[in-house]
C-alpha cells in the first residue's frame, strides 16, 4: 500500500505560474526538497504519496483558485486538514494537494457559547482556547487529530455520552464547491447540504469554516486511568460492562488493551507487557466524582491507579503518548448488537494474539446523549448500539501483511455480536460496499442526490467516496 511513485516534474504541470498570481498562501512542488517532504508527511507511513503540488490554503479565496486551477491543470485533488486519515485521503501521488492547515481561526463567543473554527485547527488547539472559559464540545481523543475530518466523518469522544458525536454540534458551516461557490450551511440554509456535511466527510466541497456548539466542561474533572496486567483483562470487562449499565451520562470510558508503556508510573514488572488501561472521567459535579467512580475501584487493585482531579485538557491528552505520528496503522471497528461474556472473551483473545505491541484494542460505550438523536438525523447512525471497538493494528516494521492479517481476523471473529453502523474515519479499508452499509440504502441515496447537485463529476473523490449517479470513472 506504500505509494513511491515519482511525482511530475513542476514544469509537467500547466501554468503554476497562473495559480501562484492568485493564491496568497505557499505553493510548494518536489523542487522544495525538505519543506516539501515535511508538508507531504501524514500520520499514516502507509502513505508515502508525493503530490506534484501542494497549495497551502490561507483563506476562502486561496481555497477557491485552488480547486478552480486544479481542475483546469486535470490534477487529481486530496484535501488535507489534520493529516490524520488512516485510509490515507489526505496524501495523493502526482495530484493536487490542497492543504488546509495555515487555515487555523479560532473565535470563541462564550456568550452563545459556540465557536467558529478554521479547517487547519488540531483539537488540541481547539481545546486550549475553548477551556480558557470553561467550555469543550465532543472531540478527538487524541490531541494532534483534525478537527475538520474527524467531525465532516461525524466524530467520537469522551464527552458523546453527554453531547453527542461532534457532527450532533455542528451549527453552521461555510463550504467551497467543486465549482468554486461559497455556501453557508445550517438546519436554515441548504439544510440538506448541512445534513450531508455532518458524516458524509469531504464529498461534497471544501469546508473552510466550522460553527460548533460548546458546553461547560471542567476545566478540571474527576476522572484518569487505571491499569492492570492483561490476564485479569476478561474480568475488568466485565465490570466494566456492568458497571456502564448504570452509570449516568455524566460518565465516559473506555478499555484499551496494550503493551504497558515503560512510563515512571508503570511498575518495572509490567513495563513492555501486555495490560488493560480502564479510562475513566467523570464529567458532572467534581465533588461527587469520587463517589460515582468508586465502583472502578472494586475490581482489585490495579498496577497503576491515576484517577483523580484532573484538567480536562489532561484527558483529552492521555492516549498522545501511545500514538505517535510516522508508524504504519491498518484500522477497523465496528457496533457491538450486546456484549455478551463470549465477546468479550474473544476481544481479549484476538488482542493476546497482536502481532505488534504497538497495536491496541478498544472497548467503549455510547448511550446516553448518543442514543437520544434519531437514525436519520445525520447520515451515520448506529445511535443504538451499546458498545464499540476498534482494533488499531500499528507496526514499524515491513512486514505489513502479518498485521492487516491480524486485524481481519479480529473483525471476523467478532463479526457474530457486530453489525455495520460505524463510522467510516475508523477504517483503512473503506471499498463502495462499506461506505453503503455504513450509510444504509435510503441515507446513501440521499448522499448521491446530494452528490449529484454539489459534485457531480466526483472532484472529490479522495474519501469515503459517495458515487454520483453518473460519474466519470
Ligand atoms: C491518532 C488518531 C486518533 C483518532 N482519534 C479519533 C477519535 O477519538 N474519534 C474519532 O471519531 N476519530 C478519531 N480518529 C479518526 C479521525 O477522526 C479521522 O482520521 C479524521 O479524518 C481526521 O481528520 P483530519 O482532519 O486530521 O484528517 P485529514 O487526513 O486531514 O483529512 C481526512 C479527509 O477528510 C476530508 N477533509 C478534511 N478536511 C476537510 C475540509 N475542510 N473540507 C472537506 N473535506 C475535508 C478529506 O476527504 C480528507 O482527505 C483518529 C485518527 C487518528 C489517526
Amino acid at each position: 500500500m506504500t505509494h513511491t511513485t515519482p511525482s511530475r516534474s513542476p514544469d509537467q504541470v500547466t501554468d503554476l505560474q497562473q495559480l501562484r498570481a492568485g493564491f496568497a498562501g505557499e505553493i510548494l512542488t518536489p523542487a522544495d526538497g525538505e519543506r516539501y517532504d515535511a508538508t507531504r508527511a501524514v500520520y499514516n507511513a502507509m502513505f508515502d504519496r508525493r503530490p506534484a503540488v501542494i497549495a497551502r490554503a490561507t483563506c476562502d479565496g486561496d481555497v477557491v483558485a485552488a480547486l478552480l486551477y486544479a481542475q483546469s491543470a486535470r490534477l487529481p485533488i486530496a484535501v488535507r486538514a489534520g493529516g490524520h486519515s488512516v485510509a490515507g485521503y489526505s496524501a495523493i501521488d502526482d495530484g493536487f494537494l490542497l492543504d488546509l492547515r495555515p487555515m487555523k481561526k479560532i473565535a470563541v463567543d462564550p456568550h452563545t457559547r459556540r465557536v467558529r473554527v478554521g479547517p487547519g485547527v488540531t483539537w488540541g488547539e481547539l481545546d486550549e482556547a475553548t477551556q480558557a472559559h470553561g467550555l469543550a464540545t465532543t472531540g478527538g481523543r487524541m490531541t494532534t487529530t483534525g478537527v475538520a475530518g474527524f467531525v465532516l466523518g461525524s466524530g467520537s469522544g469522551w464527552l458523546e455520552r453527554m453531547h453527542g458525536f461532534a457532527c450532533d454540534n455542528l451549527v453552521s458551516a461555510r463550504v467551497v464547491t467543486a465549482n468554486g461557490r461559497i455556501l453557508t450551511t445550517s438546519a436554515g440554509e441548504n439544510p440538506e447540504l448541512f445534513w450531508g456535511l455532518r458524516g458524509g466527510g469531504g464529498n461534497f466541497g471544501v469546508v473552510t469554516e466550522f460553527e460548533l456548539q460548546l458546553h461547560p466542561v471542567g476545566p478540571t474533572i474527576y476522572g484518569g486511568m487505571l491499569i492492570y496486567p492483561r490476564e485479569r483483562a476478561p474480568q475488568v470487562c466485565r465490570h466494566f460492562r456492568d458497571f456502564i449499565a448504570d452509570a449516568p451520562r455524566e460518565v465516559a470510558g473506555g478499555l484499551i488493551m496494550l503493551t504497558a508503556p515503560p512510563a515512571p508510573f508503570v511498575p518495572a514488572e509490567l513495563q513492555g507487557r501486555p495490560a488493560v488501561s480502564l479510562l475513566a472521567a467523570y464529567f458532572g459535579d467534581l465533588e461527587a466524582g469520587p463517589e460515582v467512580l468508586a465502583p472502578l475501584r472494586s475490581y482489585g487493585e490495579p498496577a497503576v491507579d491515576l484517577v483523580g482531579p484532573m484538567p480536562y485538557l489532561d484527558l483529552q491528552a492521555i492516549t498522545d503518548p501511545g500514538n505517535p505520528p510516522g508508524r504504519r496503522n491498518y484500522w477497523t471497528s465496528s457496533l457491538f448488537t450486546g456484549l455478551p461474556d463470549a465477546a468479550i472473551d474473544t476481544l481479549v483473545e484476538r488482542a493476546d494474539a497482536a502481532t505488534s505491541p504497538a497495536s491496541v484494542t478498544i472497548l467503549a460505550p455510547y448511550g446516553g446523549a448518543v442514543a437520544e438523536v434519531a437514525e436519520d438525523a445525520v447520515p451515520i447512525g448506529g445511535r443504538s448500539a451499546p458498545w464499540f471497538y476498534h482494533c488499531y493494528g500499528i507496526w514499524t516494521d515491513q512486514d505489513d501483511a502479518r498485521h492487516i492479517e491480524w486485524v481481519k481476523g479480529t473483525s471476523a471473529a467478532l463479526r457474530p455480536w457486530t453489525r455495520s453502523g460505524m463510522a467510516l474515519n475508523f477504517f483503512t479499508n473503506v471499498d463502495e460496499d462499506r461506505v453503503r452499509a455504513a450509510f444504509g440504502d435510503e441515507k446513501y441515496r440521499r448522499l448521491v442526490a446530494l452528490k449529484d447537485e454539489y459534485d457531480p463529476e466526483n472532484i472529490f473523490r479522495l474519501n469515503q467516496n459517495v458515487r454520483p449517479s453518473s460519474p466519470p470513472r
